[in-house]
């Protein structure tokens, strides 16, 4: 199959059916071993230092690993995107524009998938059979999140690294799924966690994956990671169609429906307090102003830029803020 780049998660089931297997720019980026020749590369070629490492990251990728073709999402993810993919043309590569609506009504969301589908010469019926085709590992991926907040048996980061490697199935959809089945029988045999807090993490997925191994060593359990959930669509077994499927996806809409899906999920997981990661450079850290409004918990929020491990001060401020929680518990207690 011909590998297609993704900026972030998109309808990939019209790509899947136009004969392509979409490859996640972000997870080739971020599982590097040498993820930072990718920001240099950006930055050697003209992006400034002050801009989100995810977006130069991408770039970076791009111009590394001979992607010739890729979907780049232009509205509802991020303004940045709008700017990388006029630089990525001039380089020669292939770029499919996708948008989620602004206006986020159902009618606007189908318009936009209707757009890509005409695009990739794909019918919704031929979609539809690959969504189905798909329900099985989001499925695998639904199970790992409820042994995860029902059961206690997966630690944060497995936890976020299974429903985050969904948006486009590790690249190999089959090969994955059998993965995520393992990993259930695995984990099924576990004892489970016994640890004192519930936490959330919530906003973009983090540069600095240690954040998950950090926070746990202090009688704390990531019991929810937001957008990662969100990429494996979890609610899209009850979808009728891939328009409803992707209109209940609260990532790119306005920060009202999001905040919808946080409360509940915070209820149901019973979670104590959220650590909100912002990267540094993005629009999204505003809407933290909004979140603590909105929700009624104690929330951290952290910021990343190039690193991808936590730095000495934030480590300091996880520290402090899970040690108040502690207290705060046993208080209560
Ligand atoms: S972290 Fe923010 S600025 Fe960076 S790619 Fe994501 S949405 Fe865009």
């Amino acid at each position: 199959m011909k590998k297609i780049g993704l900026t972030t998660t998109v309808p990939i089931e019209v790509l899947i059916a136009a004969g392509y297997m979409p490859v996640d720019l972000n997870n080739i980026f971020i599982t590097s071993e040498n993820y930072s020749k990718y920001i240099d590369a950006a930055e050697r070629d003209g992006f400034p230092k002050s801009l989100c490492a995810w977006i130069k990251g991408i770039y970076g990728v791009c111009m590394e690993e001979d992607i010739k073709e890729i979907v780049g999402v232009i509205g509802g993810d991020c303004s940045n995107t709008k700017a990388l993919v006029e630089v990525l043309k001039l380089k020669g590569i292939k770029v499919h524009p996708f948008s989620f609506p602004q206006n986020h009504t159902l009618e606007a969301v189908k318009n936009e998938i209707r757009q890509l589908m005409t695009l990739f010469d794909v019918t919704t019926e031929q979609a539809e059979k690959v969504r189905k085709r798909l329900s099985a590992g989001r499925q695998f991926a639904k199970e790992i999140d409820r042994l995860t907040y029902e059961e206690n048996k997966v630690l944060g980061f497995e936890n976020h690294l299974y429903q985050v490697s969904l948006s486009d199935f590790n690249g190999n959809i089959k090969s994955y799924e059998l993965e995520l089945k393992k990993a259930i029988d695995i984990i099924k045999e576990r004892n489970p966690l016994c640890r004192k807090l519930r936490l959330g993490y919530i906003g973009v997925p983090p540069m600095t994956g240690d954040i998950y191994d950090f926070v746990e060593r202090f009688d704390a359990h990531f019991v929810y990671n937001e957008v990662q959930r969100e990429f494996a669509f979890p609610r899209g077994d009850k979808a009728l169609d891939i328009f409803e499927q992707y209109y209940d996806y609260t990532y790119p809409y306005d920060i009202d429906f999001r905040i919808r899906e946080l409360r509940e999920q915070i209820k149901t997981r019973e979670i104590d307090a959220v650590i909100h990661y912002t990267q540094a450079f993005c629009y999204r850290a505003i809407e933290d102003i909004v979140l603590k409004e909105h929700l009624d918990i104690p929330i951290l929020n952290i910021e990343g830029d190039k690193l991808n491990t936590l730095d000495a001060r934030t480590k300091l401020r996880l520290e402090a803020f899970l040690d108040m929680l502690l207290d705060l518990k046993e208080s209560k207690a």
